[in-house]
């Protein structure tokens, strides 16, 4: 795909996202395309970019990171994080809690960043931006796909020498892998934004997406030690990976996610617990005729009554 500038309908695109799109320069750019920028300690502005910013994080950065710190996952969603929405939907997430008196992302020193062979997906990509118009990633057509420079005005990084292709600039920072675990959820935040504001989630589809996507913990104890595998049928090789392997198990609650939240395929529910609930519902269904039904037979008795009066009025 050859450079060429954005179209109107690409930038009312950026507009809507949480970037300012003016630090958004207006050129398409290829896998194969050209950027000079090199970020180091020794750059007059280092680590000012870890400073008053929103870093939203994803399932996997969050496995990521609490497995860097020795944490549990939900010491790590109190202690580091604080609650936000995805991508303006109703879907609950977590972004990174900055500190009170200096505004700095927690784990950001003089020295630079404390985690950052495991530093979320967000402060991965800066400055090379990706768009992909097939919705939430469904379709891996690289044509669909484009990448786009965003030069914060503060940045000394781009006055740097330092050439690299952006396929060569994502390979070091370690973006293709995080898009690849990062695509299923990215995915079914795209699709609830595709309902729009006519939808929204219950309170117990909230409780149980925020549950799934930041602490696997509880995730695997809601499998394991709830009535989920009475209601789901799960083969054993599927079931010892996700009882040890915690990338399996963030995988598998994206697929059951979008099961419970969006009716998707890839969950096989129990044959009979269908059959209880097809029963549930006739019975159900058994009542409200016999209701209906009563009703129509007290209504006749009463027409039937008024009926016989006014013939003894008449006489
Ligand atoms: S502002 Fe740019 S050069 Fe400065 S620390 Fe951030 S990324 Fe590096
Ligand atoms: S995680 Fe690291 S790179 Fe990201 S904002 Fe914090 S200190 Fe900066």
């Amino acid at each position: 795909m050859p450079e060429e500038s954005l179209s109107g309908k690409e930038k009312k695109i950026f507009a809507e996202t949480d970037k300012n799109p003016s630090n958004i320069l207006p050129t398409k750019l290829t896998l194969d395309s050209h950027l000079k920028f090199e970020c180091h300690p020794g750059v007059s502005c280092f680590t000012a970019c870890c400073h008053n910013i929103k870093i939203v994080l994803t399932p996997y950065d969050i496995l990521i990171l609490r497995k860097s710190l020795g944490i549990p996952a939900h010491e790590f969603i109190t202690e580091y994080t604080q609650p936000t929405y995805l991508e303006k939907t109703d879907m609950p997430g977590v972004q990174i809690k900055l500190r009170e008196d200096t505004g700095g992302c927690p784990f950001v020193t003089p020295e630079g960043c404390t985690v950052y062979p495991d530093r979320p997906s967000a402060c991965r990509y800066y400055p090379v931006g990706m768009a992909d118009f097939h919705e939430g990633g469904t379709n891996d057509a690289e044509e669909e796909k484009f990448f786009f420079i965003v030069k914060e005005p503060h940045c000394k990084g781009f006055e740097e020498d330092k050439e690299w292709t952006v396929r060569e600039w994502r390979a070091d920072q370690g973006v293709d892998v995080r898009d690849e675990m990062n695509k299923e959820g990215l995915r079914l935040v795209m699709r609830r934004k595709s309902f729009g504001h006519q939808a929204s989630m219950s309170e117990a589809a909230k409780r149980m997406f925020f549950m799934a996507s930041t602490d696997l913990d509880s995730f695997r104890n809601f499998i394991f030690e709830s009535s989920f595998l009475e209601t789901y049928e799960i083969d054993e090789k599927t079931l010892e990976e996700i009882r040890e392997d915690d990338e399996a198990l963030m995988h598998f609650s994206f697929r059951y996610l979008a099961h419970t939240l969006f009716g998707a395929k890839g969950m096989r529910i129990r044959k009979e617990k269908i059959e209880e609930k097809v029963k549930e519902i006739k019975e159900r269904q058994d009542e409200a005729l016999k209701k209906a039904e009563q009703e129509y037979l007290e209504l006749k008795a009463a027409r039937d009554r008024m009926l016989k009066e006014r013939e003894g009025k008449e006489v």
